[in-house]
């Protein structure tokens, strides 16, 4: 059972934001991504760039991240000159994707969470990704308690709003350095949720 998550004030989400400017946590993080990429080339799963990986409703399945992985999507995209804005975000809900997404395409690909690496749609992926995830999830998870950066967990685009509308400093426009991203809400009916396909 997922339960949707609570960003209870705008103190835990600029603990979100200091933490990902640290060395020592993007360090841990990026340990993370590149076994990740590590095991998904090892694999080769065929990628049609299709793009409906990030059309969330429409293929049924939903992304989650911590908050240190929002706030890190979101502060390096600001650093890239694509930041978004919260009528970005609520587009992305009526859309059903994400407010990166760019036709089929991944604007924030080096921002972007550990749920969005380990996705592939290639049936071949249909027991590994979910290991994946877990795996992953626990280790972002270690990262938070190794770190004391307070931990939350949830839907993409509903922690994204969350924070943006507690934290002015990810509404302003791009600064020259900086750090920040999200998943969850109450979950729609018929969506798969990545959490339950990985067991947790
Ligand atoms: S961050 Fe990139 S890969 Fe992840 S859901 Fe958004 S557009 Fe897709």
């Amino acid at each position: 059972m997922v339960r949707s998550i609570q960003i209870d004030e705008a103190g835990q989400v600029r603990a979100w934001l200091e933490a990902c400017s640290r060395p020592e946590v993007e360090a841990a993080i990026d340990g993370i991504h590149r076994e990740i990429a590590r095991v998904i080339h090892e694999v080769g799963p065929h990628c049609l760039a299709s793009g409906n990986c990030c059309r969330f409703e429409a293929h049924g399945h939903r992304l989650y991240a911590t908050g240190l992985e929002v706030a890190r999507c979101v502060t390096i995209c600001r650093e890239e000159g694509r930041h978004i804005t919260p009528e970005d975000i609520e587009s992305a809900v009526l859309e059903g994707n994400c407010p990166w997404q760019d036709g089929r395409l991944c604007t924030a690909r080096e921002g972007r969470p550990t749920g969005c690496r380990v996705y592939f749609c290639d049936p071949r992926l249909q027991d590994l990704v979910p290991e994946l995830a877990e795996n992953a999830h626990r280790e972002v998870r270690a990262i938070h308690e190794r770190f004391h950066v307070p931990y939350a967990y949830g839907e993409w685009r509903t922690m994204l709003r969350e924070i943006m509308e507690q934290n002015p400093f990810v509404t302003a426009p791009p600064a020259t350095s900086g750090r920040l991203a999200v998943p969850g809400s109450s979950r729609p009916r018929g969506l798969v949720d990545l959490r339950i396909l990985v067991g947790k």
